[in-house]
């Protein structure tokens, strides 16, 4: 990550910059203008929204937490911007809220001073809540091919689900109950009756090679601010820019196929020498010119809506935020990143996963296992010593897109009152809901195709490229999934294709000025 990012640096100035119009400043869009500023030369990034950073903010609250623990690309991207002191790293431990035992918590410890993979297998070995010694030593018999098989063996797995993997391998239901329905949500938002195996493996894989490549950190306050303006103010250092409020509305062509410009919804037209869409893939497949419909790659884009299996999910991801509670006799415990299995009105699909909520340390003492949090490992930001802010992702959330707020809120006070029975009740006698923001993004999760396609994001082929064209975003092919990892090495890769295809670029701009056919 830091030769790939040292590269940009120590690339030879370009006589003439190119001048590339990026649409869509999430952390891919913001990661290829960066990248390319470093490189000498000159981005304008165009942002639909009022906000910075995409899927990674919503609405201006912290929401995430970052696996940052094998994301090197985004810790690396810190280093540069000088930021690391804003990441919040909490202590190396999974913790799953137990449904059949409401208030408890099954953990899975990952000891400092072993090695990866030795790390990963002491913390399962040590762990005896959640599944008993004949389920892990057949879990372990059943993973056997993935370890031997390697990346081949992983990719040939894309085609089944989570549930239909761990049948074939022999491993029990109750395996897939206890860990699998909670990590697959946990890491996609989906059951594992719905995700491809593919992806369970390299999330796997990535924590038994990796030594912290299941540690997490927040970062210290709202993405926006925090992350995306000192990549912004960077950016302009360079003399890049950064415009709000651009919608891109339609890729323009030349006769040739080539790019001619971008049109914004104000009516207003940009070109450049290099055109980037790193707006989300659904958007992209509404973007696409009719005239590129018919070429192989993007025709891979229809199959991705037609698989009938993920496309609800795709739609269907509602997160929101609940902030703060008000302390009533009873104090809130701190919730540190907790995967959670749970049930919700006999419905087993309802996962709420606990992003991050802060509260005082000395409440941490009132659920004895749960890690001891401090105050420095939550949102600096939001402290309150008599308050707790509590921030959750309800999904997978296709029936429940339609209902309002309290309808929401209901639910998840329910939902709540199981795994803390001592603290929360469903009516709100003990903890209160003072104040709630829901943000329902309804094609939150369109990453989750490509997991049932081996990864069949656009490659964007050379031809595209003679077209003046890329791709960014976390759906593109690249190791890290969809992820914030993923979406900063997309960009930092089509970056790195615009600055290698310099020559290629210059051509085009010459011909295009000539009036010359591109082929
Ligand atoms: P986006 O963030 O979607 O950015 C695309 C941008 O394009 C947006 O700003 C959008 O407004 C803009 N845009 C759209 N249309 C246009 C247009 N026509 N013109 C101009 N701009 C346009 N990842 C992790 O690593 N850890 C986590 O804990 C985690 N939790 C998550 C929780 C939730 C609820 C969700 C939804 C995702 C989570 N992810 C997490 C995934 C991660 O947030 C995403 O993979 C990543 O932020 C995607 O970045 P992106 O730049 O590819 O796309």
């Amino acid at each position: 990550a830091a030769s790939l990012s040292a590269s940009f640096r120590s690339a030879s100035r370009p006589t003439k910059p190119l001048k590339v119009i990026i649409a869509g400043a999430g952390l891919a869009g913001l990661s290829t203008a960066k990248y390319l500023a470093d490189a000498g030369h000159k981005p304008i990034l165009l942002e639909a929204r009022d906000v910075l950073g995409g899927k990674t903010p919503t609405s201006g609250l912290p929401l995430y937490n970052f696996e940052v623990g094998a994301y090197p690309n985004v810790q690396n991207l810190f280093g540069e911007l000088g930021i690391n002191d804003r990441l919040q790293w909490k202590e190396h431990s999974m913790i799953f809220a137990m449904p059949n035992k409401p208030g408890e918590f099954s953990r899975f410890d990952f000891p400092e001073v072993l090695p990866a993979p030795l790390n990963g297998i002491w913390a399962i070995l040590k762990n005896n809540e959640m599944l008993t010694w004949p389920e892990k030593v057949k879990f372990a018999i059943g993973l056997l091919p993935a370890m031997l098989g390697g990346q081949p063996y992983v990719e040939a797995q894309d085609g089944l689900s989570v549930k239909d993997w761990m049948r074939k391998q022999g491993v029990p239901d109750r395996v897939t109950e206890e860990v699998f329905i909670a990590m697959s949500k946990a890491l996609n938002f989906i059951n594992p009756d719905e995700l491809s195996m593919q992806c369970i493996l390299i999330a796997l894989n990535r924590f038994l090679q990796e030594k912290h490549g299941s540690k997490m950190a927040f970062l210290d306050g709202n993405p926006p601010e925090r992350l995306c303006m000192p990549i912004v103010n960077h950016i302009e250092s360079l003399g890049g820019e950064v415009r709000l409020n651009s919608r891109i509305k339609k890729i323009e062509l030349n006769e040739d196929g080539t790019v001619k410009s971008f049109l914004l919804n104000n009516g207003n037209t940009i070109e450049g020498d290099a055109y980037v869409v790193a707006t989300p893939v659904d958007i992209f497949k509404l973007l696409l010119p009719e005239d590129w419909r018919e070429i192989s790659y993007f025709k891979k884009l229809e199959k991705l809506v037609g698989v009938p299996v993920i496309n609800p999910f795709t739609k269907d991801l509602l997160s929101f935020k609940i902030y703060p509670f008000g302390m009533s006799s009873k104090e809130i415990p701190i919730f540190t990143l907790k995967w959670k299995l749970n049930t919700f009105g006999g419905k087993s699909y309802l996962l709420i996963r606990m992003q991050k909520s802060w509260s005082r340390d000395i409440i941490a003492t009132t659920l004895g296992p749960l890690p001891i949090d401090s105050q420095a490992n939550c949102f600096i930001e939001y402290y309150n010593p008599n308050q707790s802010m509590l921030e959750l992702v309800f999904a997978p959330a296709e029936e429940w897109i339609a209902c309002s707020d309290s309808e929401i809120i209901d639910a998840t006070m329910k939902e709540l009152a199981k795994l803390f029975p001592d603290e929360i009740s469903a009516d709100q006698s003990k903890a209160k809901v003072v104040k709630y923001h829901i943000v329902k993004t309804p094609s939150g999760m369109s990453w989750l195709e490509n997991t049932w396609l081996g990864m069949a994001s656009p490659y964007i082929h050379i031809e595209m490229h003679q077209r003046g064209f890329y791709l960014a975003g976390d759906y593109t092919k690249q190791k890290y999934l969809a992820s914030m990892e993923g979406a900063v090495l997309s960009g930092k890769l089509c970056a790195q294709s615009i600055v290698q295809d310099y020559e290629l670029l210059r051509t085009l701009g010459q011909r295009k000025l000539t009036g010359a056919s591109i082929h």
